[in-house]
């Protein structure tokens, strides 16, 4: 387990069984589990093929349930005397079986929605149930409207508080105030309003520049004094209730979220002071996930735990209130990242490898040339002492075999002698290097170079674009014969015609990343690289993903399914069949019935002028046929 470090990133829901099989248990300690590699194989046989995305719904429900135990118990432990109402920011992940999840699952905590644009506005008013009885009930979920906002969409959200939505108008530039302001007064509507604030604290990791003076959102100091004074001006500094703050997604350091509570704190104290109806604290999201598992400020991992984040918020707001006689907010936190990256699994499988040619090399003749002298002297002397000189001197030797086969005066052959021995001499220095405590620089990128490529039925850019735009890590494991010592070290190569589409990148244990992954070498593999079929997972996958996905090479979005656990077994709740092919070739504008008439024609033009047989014309036109109908990623028809 400790090779890919799954306890670390996966528990509770993820480890190894007996059988050396990936083990599920959607909801932690308290429910069944079951086998990841056989779902697979009964899905597989239901066919819905790989790559393949699982939604284990009762994972989704297990983070709310979590999130809200947690504030629970720092407020019972800090005597708080207020709630917590979390929401979900929609951008995590808008598809409709997630986000109707999320309402169902968050019910008996009140748990609302966030939205950050007008279609996720329209997602949240058709999603989250409205409340029938009186206006303001304490225990209606809420909606945060965050993100840009134009007429239509102030004024939507604000005729919903008369269907029994609670949204809260989060003003995050000057002029939606005065929108605001002049909408309301038409409609004869009290608004919600909130304002969103740029804190000074510094953010931390990729998305640090969320917060700070030039942030892309929220208001500055003076501009949310001016927000207070042109409500009282107006005789509506009542409706301003919430203060909000987005410090930047995944913080990886407790301190800098404690710095940002602290700054928040003092500014909502202050704008109770001034005269405002202060009631909600919105945090915001932030809230960290364990990608490698470290426990560390890492940028892939996080130094607190989801009961240390509530703490502290708990903690810090109270104290400021306390100190400042004002009555403690309700306080709302935005994590989206937090609840939903653990409930998806994308599996998929390994096509084929590529290896570097490594043969024992053949012993030297007579008369070779200087250069492949040099080379074999070099491999037969490499030891522990002077493995690091070998490896430069391999280096500059097949260097110069390549410049002398430039220059014309290396054969083909010869070049392709001093290749052999060159990685035979890489080889023998990366067995001892791997020995050594400590690996000296230039030798790092060894492992690189005498790594096997894995080719993936995958599009990176489709399935996760984190992993291609911002080098993010997620965790990637086989997940079966985890009762096997792999013997490869590998990196993995999607179907992508991009030399972008590719993971180099994985869990080091020593709280780093490394560029080669441990895997097994296929089985059963004939010339035309039939093997038995491999399947790797990627976890924590259910945030950002899927939407920000593109169709690189017209790769579509994958197969999805949902499992569902029950007493016995599970079920496969919903399955959302991916992309064929004429559909993502109609988000291009080509329609599949003129391209296939197309094709027919220039088949008639070709029987006519002989350079084709009717039987010939027939298969290329059902082969195409199929293939407008079928998956954009490879299918094996043999299973
Ligand atoms: N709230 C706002 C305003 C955001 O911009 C984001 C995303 O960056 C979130 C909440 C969700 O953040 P996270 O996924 O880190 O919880």
């Amino acid at each position: 387990e400790n090779l890919y470090r799954i306890p670390g990133w996966g528990e509770p829901y993820f480890s190894i069984n007996a059988a050396g099989h990936i083990t599920v248990s959607p909801q932690g300690d308290r429910g069944g589990a079951l086998d990841l590699y056989e779902l697979v194989e009964a899905l597989k046989k239901r066919n819905i093929g790989l790559p393949l995305l699982i939604r284990f719904s009762d994972i989704l429900a297990d983070r709310i349930e979590r999130l809200n135990a947690c504030f629970a118990r720092g407020i019972a432990r800090y005597n708080y005397p207020n709630v917590y109402r979390g929401v979900f920011p929609i951008k995590c992940n808008q598809h409709r079986h997630i986000v109707e999840a999320l309402v169902k699952y968050g019910k008996p905590y009140q748990f609302g929605l966030e939205a950050g644009s007008k279609p996720e506005l329209m997602i949240a008013l058709a999603t989250l149930e409205p409340s029938l009885s009186e206006k303001n009930n304490k225990s209606q979920p809420l909606l945060i409207c965050n993100g840009y906002k134009d007429k239509e969409y102030i004024e939507t959200a604000l005729l919903a508080t008369k269907i029994g939505h609670k949204p809260f108008i989060v003003i995050e530039q000057l002029e939606e105030l005065y929108l605001a302001i002049k909408i309301s007064r038409q409609l004869g509507i009290e608004p919600n309003l909130g304002v969103r604030a740029k804190l000074s604290t510094k953010g931390v990791g990729r998305w640090g520049t969320s917060t700070g003076d030039r942030a892309k959102f929220g208001l500055t100091i003076p501009e949310i004094l001016t927000v207070v004074t042109e409500l009282e001006k107006e005789g509506m500094l009542n409706s301003l209730q919430l203060l909000h703050y987005h410090i930047g997604s995944q913080i990886s350091a407790i301190g800098v979220i404690k710095d940002a509570i602290r700054e928040a704190s003092q500014i909502y104290t202050q704008l109770a002071k001034m005269g405002a109806n202060m009631q909600y604290l919105d945090v915001g999201g932030g809230l960290g996930v364990d990608y490698d598992g470290s426990k560390t400020n890492y940028y892939a991992s996080k130094n607190y735990n989801m009961q240390n984040y509530a703490n502290d918020i708990v903690a810090e707001v109270k104290e400021a209130c306390e100190e400042a006689e004002i009555h403690p907010p309700v306080i709302v936190s935005e994590s989206g990242r937090a609840i939903a990256s653990h409930q998806s699994v994308l599996v998929f499988d390994v096509l084929g490898t590529g290896e570097v040619p490594v043969n024992p090399p053949e012993a030297l003749q007579e008369k070779e040339p200087l250069i492949i002298r040099n080379l074999w002297d070099t491999y037969s002397s490499i030891d522990v002492q002077n493995y690091q000189e070998a490896y430069n001197d391999a280096t500059q030797f097949k260097e110069e075999a390549i410049t002398s086969f430039n220059l014309g005066y290396f054969s083909l052959k010869e070049r392709a002698r001093a290749e052999q021995l060159y990685w035979a001499c890489c080889q023998k220095i990366l067995q001892i290097a791997r020995q050594q405590d400590y690996v000296p620089d230039d030798l790092e990128d060894l492992e690189k170079i005498m790594a096997s490529i894995y080719y993936i039925n995958l599009s990176v850019f489709q399935s996760v674009p984190d992993s291609w735009a911002i080098d993010q890590l997620f965790p990637i494991m086989p997940i079966h014969r985890l009762d096997e010592k792999p013997t490869q070290r590998g990196i993995l190569a999607d179907l992508t015609c991009d030399s972008d589409g590719k993971i180099s990148q994985f869990i080091d244990l020593r709280n780093d990343v490394k560029s080669v992954l441990e895997l097994h070498s296929l089985q059963d593999c004939d010339k035309l690289g039939n093997h038995k079929p491999y399947y790797l997972g990627m976890f924590l996958v259910g945030a950002y993903q899927e939407i920000m996905g593109n169709l690189h090479n017209l790769f579509g979005d994958t197969n999805v399914v949902h499992i569902q656990m029950k007493p016995k077994g599970y079920e496969i709740q919903y399955v959302v069949r991916g992309d064929t092919v004429t559909e993502v070739l109609s988000y291009v504008q080509y329609d599949a019935e003129d391209l296939l008439e197309t094709l027919r024609r220039h088949t008639e033009n070709a029987l006519q002028e002989n350079r084709m047989t009717i039987e010939e014309s027939q298969r290329l036109l059902k082969d195409y046929e199929q293939s407008l109908r079928r998956y954009t990623y490879l299918v094996d028809d043999a299973q």
